[in-house]
C-alpha cells in the first residue's frame, strides 16, 4: 500500500511510519518540521527513517494548499495517517495562530485533498484533551464533550467534527483516535517526563502543578502505534441508511492505558530509574489543564481486539534509558 503519514518527523509519526515500512508498506512523510521543539531530534529521527526501503521524505506544510494539491497529484495514495498538528495545551494558551494554521487550515487542505483524490480510509489524530473536565471517568466516546478547556482541545474538537462532515458529504471513511498522554524513547521534550528527567539529571528544580494531584492515563508508544495498526486493519465498514443509500464510516477510538496514575506516582518512576530524588516545586493547577485523564477503551478492545499492555515502570524504564545514551550521560 502507499500510505501517507503527515507529521512523520514527530514522535509518534516516527514511531508509526518505522512500524508501516518494517511491514513492507511505502511511505511517503510530510512535516512542515517547525521549531515548537528542538528541532535536531527530528532531523534525528528523519535520518534514521531515511536509512529504510520505500520511504520517501517531502518537507511540506499543510497550511500550504497549493504544495499539497500537488503532492496528491503527483502520489496515488490508499491511507492517509494525519498526525501532524500544533501540539501542547499549555503552548496553545499564548500561540492560538499556530493551532489556527496547522490545525485547522492544515487540517481543511488536508480533508479537501482527500476529496477530490479518491482515498481508502483517513486515519487521524484527535486527543483525550477533547474531553476537558469531564467529571464522569473513565472517558468514553459516547461522552458530550462540548467544553474543551484549552484552544488546542478545541480544535481536535473541530477536527473531528469536520471528518465527520466530510465523511458523510463526500464519502470520505474516516476514524479518528483520541490518544491517552503518550510517552516513550524520541519523545517530545516539551512533555512533564521529558522536563523532568532533563531537571533532575541537571539538579534544577521541577515544577508539580496542581500540587501533584494530577492524573493522566499515561501511554507508552509500543502500545499507540500497535492501536493504530490494528485500527488500520480492523477498519469500520459503510452501514446502509433507511433509504438504502450507504453512510460511510466514521468512528472515534480511545487509545489510552486505561489505568491512570497520579503525578506524583510518576514522579517517583522516574526517580526511582534515575536513583536520584527530584527537588519539587508545587504549584497550582495551570489554566487549559486538566485535573483527570482516563481513557475507557471498550470500543478498541472489541473492535480491533486490543489493550494496552505496557506498565508505567517498563515504558518510563525505557524512556529514562534512552535519554542517557541519547544525550550521552554516564
Ligand atoms: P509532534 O509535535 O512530535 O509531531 C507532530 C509533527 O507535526 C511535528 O513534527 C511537526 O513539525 C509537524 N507539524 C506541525 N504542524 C504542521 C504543519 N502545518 N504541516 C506539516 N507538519 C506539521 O507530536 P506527537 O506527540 O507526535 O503528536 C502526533 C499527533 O498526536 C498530533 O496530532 C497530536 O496532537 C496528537 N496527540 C499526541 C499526544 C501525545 O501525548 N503525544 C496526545 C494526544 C494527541
Amino acid at each position: 500500500m502507499n500510505i501517507l503519514v503527515t507529521g512523520a518527523a514527530g514522535f509518534i509519526g516516527f514511531y508509526l511510519t518505522q512500524e508501516l515500512l518494517s511491514r513492507g508498506e511505502s511511505v511517503i512523510g510530510i512535516d512542515n518540521l517547525n521549531d515548537y521543539y528542538d528541532t535536531s531530534l527530528k532531523t534525528a529521527r528523519l535520518q534514521k527513517l531515511a536509512a529504510q526501503k520505500n520511504f520517501t521524505f517531502h518537507k511540506l506544510d499543510l497550511a500550504n494548499r497549493k504544495n499539497l494539491e500537488q503532492l496528491f497529484k503527483n502520489n496515488q495514495f490508499d491511507f492517509v495517517i494525519h498526525l501532524a498538528a500544533q501540539a501542547g495545551v499549555r503552548y496553545s494558551i499564548e500561540n492560538p495562530h499556530a493551532y489556527v494554521d496547522s490545525n485547522l487550515v492544515g487540517f481543511v487542505n488536508l480533508l479537501e485533498c482527500c476529496r477530490h483524490n479518491s482515498i481508502k480510509h483517513l486515519v487521524f489524530a484527535s486527543s483525550s484533551s477533547v474531553y476537558g473536565a469531564n467529571k464522569k471517568i473513565p472517558f468514553s466516546t459516547s461522552d458530550n464533550v462540548d467544553n474543551p478547556v484549552s484552544l488546542y482541545a478545541a480544535t481536535k474538537k473541530a477536527n473531528e467534527l469536520m471528518a465527520h462532515t466530510y465523511s458523510h458529504l463526500y464519502h470520505i471513511p474516516c476514524t479518528g483516535l483520541r490518544f491517552f498522554t503518550v510517552y516513550g524513547p524520541w519523545g517530545r521534550p516539551d512533555m512533564a517526563y521529558f522536563l523532568f528527567t532533563k531537571a533532575i539529571l541537571e539538579g534544577k528544580p521541577i515544577k508539580v502543578f496542581n500540587y501533584g494531584r494530577m492524573q493522566r492515563d499515561f501511554t507508552y508508544i509500543d502500545d499507540i502505534v500497535e492501536g493504530i495498526i490494528r485500527v488500520m486493519n480492523h477498519l469500520p465498514q459503510s452501514s446502509t441508511a433507511e433509504d438504502g443509500s450507504k453512510i460511510p464510516p466514521y468512528k472515534i477510538y480511545n487509545i489510552g492505558n486505561n489505568q491512570p496514575v497520579e503525578l506524583t506516582r510518576f514522579i517517583e518512576v522516574i526517580e526511582n530509574c534515575l536513583g536520584m530524588e527530584a527537588e519539587k516545586n508545587f504549584l497550582p493547577i495551570q489554566p487549559g489543564d486538566v485535573p483527570t485523564t482516563y481513557a475507557d477503551i471498550d470500543d478498541l478492545i472489541q473492535d480491533v481486539g486490543f489493550k494496552p499492555t505496557t506498565s508505567i515502570e517498563e515504558g518510563i524504564e525505557r524512556f529514562v534509558s534512552w535519554y542517557k545514551d541519547y544525550y550521552k550521560i554516564v
